[in-house]
């Protein structure tokens, strides 16, 4: 945790960065106590976890952010129904590290393990397992959430709205203190992983459609660089969780500790660091290589939980490598049926050779009834951008029109450029969520830089 004061907070990204008074609460109290001061006194605030949205959704120029990576406490497990009790600043690593043991996973984790429970409900996160098992909220059981006028417990069933306004709500709702999980029962810290490669972008997505459902997590690695008839080739990794008799078969020396988890940081980028990311030269080159290195097809592979769900994690502060200037990352979905926008976005990359070194395409399942939940059935193309390509943002500006007319949508928890104008045309439910923002927050003290930039509170 860093200490209070005047700070610049950036996204993951890296830019923009804005200046307010961050507070550090020791205890939910006190947190709470911050927001109920706000409406008088404070001006505007926001809650930020650990930063990994990668524009500006948890920055707030010249109001108060209350940094809760401090309030990481698990509260309460109950082993025979699997619900925990964390509070909001606990980590998905720290949630990990806590329930793995006992042979429990969380439901729903992003690609890296750095972001905080708040934050996971508050972007309604996905996962490998989307087309499955939904996002986030659909594992929720309850919220206690801090807002000016008292504290609120916000469950799914019966009112609703609140639960499901905060859900997805980008902390415009109020402070998430702490939250209540359902987690998944697992026999071991293993995954069986299928890979495949695919020759190019329709062979992928027809892949993903035919035998998605046999796997619980899946994902594929598309290549936006690669022309002609390979144009978004890709490789695809699928996986379930390995149980106990697979291990013994797979791997019989670790069934002795079928539960084990000790993920590691394996190396950390300097401040400076001692190359940049990524000319486009180094990217067709390294997508060749990370092409031909897959197998055409192997199965039943035993990883370990970090190395098939947060590989990047093993690399710390890997967002230097894109140098001052910062990067992006440009995540969409558009539904089923609308396959040739994802066409259109990779060969409109690949034709100005925009060097995205991770280019992820996923099948999302049913959306959950949060309005400004970002998925929704359908495909999902999430990109890393460096700021530096010249003409990026008139480039994305095109991108963002296309999906939108297919009735696609960009994600908040990425974002740190879209236009307000397209904003309801892509969250066409935004006036529900308004409703019940306004009711929990009719002062409108909750506030951030995206939200001002996109006027989400205002109609
Ligand atoms: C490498 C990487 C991989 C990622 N992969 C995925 C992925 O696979 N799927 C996916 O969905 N996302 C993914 N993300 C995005 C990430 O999951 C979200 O941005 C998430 O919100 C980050 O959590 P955080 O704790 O860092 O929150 P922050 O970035 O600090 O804040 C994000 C938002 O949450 C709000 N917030 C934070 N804490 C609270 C709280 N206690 N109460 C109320 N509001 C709060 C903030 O106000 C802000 O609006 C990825 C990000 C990175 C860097």
């Amino acid at each position: 945790m860093s200490a209070s004061g005047r700070r610049l907070l950036a996204g993951w990204g890296g830019r923009p960065a804005s200046s307010a008074e961050v507070v550090c609460p020791a205890t939910t109290g006190e947190a709470a106590a911050v927001v109920a001061r706000a409406a008088d006194e404070q001006g505007p605030v926001l809650a930020r976890g650990l930063g990994r949205s990668y524009g500006d959704a948890a920055s707030s120029a010249g109001g108060t952010v209350l940094d809760l990576t401090g309030l990481d406490q698990v509260l309460g497990f109950d082993e025979s129904s699997g619900l925990l009790r964390a509070e909001a600043g606990i980590s998905v690593e720290g949630l990990l590290r806590f329930s793995v043991p006992r042979g429990f996973f969380v439901p729903v984790t992003p690609g890296t393990r750095q972001v905080t429970l708040g934050g996971a409900i508050a972007a309604d996160v996905h996962g490998k397992n989307h087309h499955l098992d939904g996002s986030l909220g659909a594992w929720v059981r309850s919220i206690r959430l801090a807002t000016p006028a008292g504290e609120r417990l916000l469950a799914p069933a019966g009112e609703g709205a609140g639960f499901w306004a905060t859900v997805g709500g980008m902390g415009l709702t109020g402070v998430v203190l702490d939250a209540t999980l359902e987690l998944v029962p697992i026999e071991t810290s293993y995954m069986l992983v299928d890979t495949e490669r695919g020759a190019d972008l329709d062979e992928c997505m027809s892949l993903m459609s035919e035998r998605d459902e046999e796997y619980r997590y899946s994902v594929a690695w598309i290549d936006c660089l690669k022309g002609g008839s390979g144009l978004g080739r890709g490789v695809l990794t699928r996986a379930n969780h390995a149980g106990l008799a697979d291990l013994r078969a797979a791997a019989p020396r670790r069934a002795g500790a079928p539960l084990s988890f000790s993920p590691r940081q394996v190396a950390r980028v300097p401040v400076t660091p001692p190359f940049r990311l990524p000319s486009a030269l180094a990217v067709t080159a390294f997508n060749e290589v990370w092409f031909r290195k897959a197998p055409r097809r192997r199965t039943g592979e035993l990883q370990s939980l970090g190395a098939y769900f947060h590989p990047l994690d093993g690399v710390g502060s890997w967002n230097r490598l894109y140098g001052p200037a910062g990067f992006t990352q440009y995540q969409f979905v558009v539904p089923f049926g609308a396959e040739a926008v994802v066409r259109e976005v990779v060969e409109a990359l690949g034709a100005r050779g925009v060097p995205s070194l991770l280019a992820v395409l996923k099948r999302f399942g049913a959306a959950d009834p949060a309005p400004l939940s970002f998925p929704a059935p359908g495909w999902t193309l999430a990109l890393d951008l460096p700021l530096s390509v010249p003409g990026l943002g008139e480039l994305l500006d095109g991108f963002d029109e296309l999906v939108a007319s297919h009735g696609g949508r960009v994600y908040f928890a990425k974002d740190g450029r879209l236009r307000p104008e397209l904003v309801s045309e892509m969250y066409p439910r935004l006036e529900d969520w308004r409703r019940a923002c306004d009711d929990l927050d009719p002062a409108r003290v909750f506030q951030s830089d995206l939200s001002r930039r996109l006027h989400l509170r205002k109609a």
